[in-house]
Parts: structure tokens; C-alpha cells; sequence
């Protein structure tokens, strides 16, 4: 699976730094002066359950508590179903049954249901049973301090993405920048839409600078995207007559 942020922090691990369990992850969501960041689907799949929080239960034995949440079920792992959770979203964007792609956006982070501050908590259940999620990711991760669980005995990642073959122009994240110079404002004007409708534009994941004097031209960048988005950029760029590059973040 894929991160369901571009950020890899974890602060409370499969158990928490207590001891007590915890059965998720919980990833950091706080930067600056804000914590609602888009949340990408770890994996291809079907969103399966979305549950929007009452606004006010944070009783622990109550669905509730993981507030505006989604679950996706994914392609069955040795025959047995496989299901990612996200959790205490600020808000979530796709419905019961939609079928998703890996790194689709799905949502943004936030700190609704159970929670004393903003993060993820991201459970990943085969077969029903919670997992270690850190099992089904890559390494390419920090926690916040030395306290947080990773692995138990016999647990490790899996192989970062680049080192499993697939090309070198992805980085371990798969997130990817997207420049295009001296487009015409109608050519501009087309990818911004675009950009738009993708959440990017509220994100401020993109940008313009005019590229001449006369302001007849401007020079783009959008990212860092994942590659799903990042494609739609492309293939609008090549639909308008226009050449973009996309680069690892
Ligand atoms: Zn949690």
C-alpha cells in the first residue's frame, strides 16, 4: 500500500507509546497552522462504508468514535478480504461503492469523533482482524519520538516502491511536481479547471506566474500530486496542445 499522506510521521504506533493497544496508526496532520491535508486511498479498491460522525459521541465502544470515516476494500489477499480504514477526517469526498485508485484523493485529515488533537488513524483489517498497517507500507517513515511502536517479531515493511523495479522517475512517495512554460491564458485557464475540480487549487498545490511583460503567457506549476492526478495534469496539457513535466517531488 501507498501513504495515505504525503507525510510519514507516526506518533502512536500499533500500540500506543502507553503499552495499552491500539490496533491503527496514527499520523501526524499538524504542520504550521494547519492540520487538513488530503488523504489519498492506500490502494486500488471499492469504498466500502463511509460513516458521517453524529458530531458529538466519543465513546470509545461506539463506530462513532473514529468520526467522518472511510473503509476501502481492496483485491483479496490470500483469500482473505482487505479492508483500509481512515479516520477522524475533516471531511470525506467519495461515496459507498465508488470504486477508487490508488493515491485517489478521498479526503482531508482532521480531528473529528474520539481524538484530543488533529491526526490520521489509519487501520488496515485482513479478514476482519486489524493489522500492524505499518506491515503493508514502506519505511520511508519517521515517528515522533523514540517511544512509538513499529514492529513486532517478525514484522518489516515492504519494499519501498523504487526499490521493487518500478521506474526511477518515482520517488518513494510517488508524489510529482508539474511544471509548463509559456502556455497561453486559454491553455492555462483549461488546467486550472482541471486543477480545480481536483481539490488542487484549495490545496494551493497550484500555481501561475505570467511569463511575459503583456501577461499573454504564463508559466505553471502544480504538485506535489500523486500520480493518479498527476496523469489527468498530463494527458489535459497534451489535450490542449501543451507540453508539461512531471518530476519526482
Ligand atoms: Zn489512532
Amino acid at each position: 500500500m501507498r501513504w495515505p499522506l504525503d507525510q510519514h510521521v507516526v506518533t502512536q504506533g500499533w500500540h500506543y507509546n502507553s503499552g495499552a493497544s491500539h490496533n491503527g496508526i496514527d499520523l501526524r496532520t499538524q504542520i504550521g497552522n494547519t492540520s487538513v491535508r488530503p488523504v489519498y486511498a492506500a490502494a486500488e479498491g471499492d469504498v466500502c462504508a463511509v460513516q458521517l460522525w453524529d458530531g458529538h459521541t466519543r465513546d470509545e465502544r461506539s463506530m462513532q468514535s473514529y468520526g467522518n470515516r472511510v473503509d476501502i476494500r481492496h483485491a483479496d489477499y490470500k483469500k482473505q478480504s482487505l479492508v483500509s480504514r481512515y479516520a477522524h477526517l475533516f471531511k470525506y469526498i467519495v461515496a459507498k461503492g465508488q470504486h477508487v485508485r490508488e493515491g485517489q484523493l478521498i479526503g482531508y485529515s482532521g480531528a473529528t469523533g474520539n481524538v484530543y488533537g488533529a491526526h490520521l488513524h489509519f487501520e488496515v483489517l485482513l479478514g476482519g482482524k486489524r493489522t500492524n498497517p505499518l506491515v503493508w507500507l514502506d519505511d520511508d517513515f519517521t515517528t515522533a519520538s523514540d517511544n512509538v511502536y513499529t514492529y513486532g517479531p517478525g514484522e518489516h515493511a515492504v519494499e519501498r516502491p523504487a526499490a521493487a523495479g518500478v521506474s526511477t522517475s518515482t520517488t518513494t512517495n510517488g508524489l510529482q511536481i508539474i511544471t509548463a512554460k509559456g502556455l497561453t491564458n486559454q491553455q492555462a485557464w483549461t488546467v486550472y479547471m482541471l486543477a480545480t475540480q481536483l481539490q488542487l487549487v484549495t490545496m494551493r498545490l497550484y500555481s501561475a506566474d505570467f511569463a511575459d511583460a503583456d501577461c499573454t503567457h504564463q508559466n505553471i506549476e502544480v504538485g506535489p500530486v500523486s500520480k493518479g492526478d498527476a496523469k489527468q495534469i498530463m494527458d489535459k496539457l497534451a489535450a490542449v496542445g501543451a507540453t508539461g513535466t512531471a518530476e519526482a517531488a
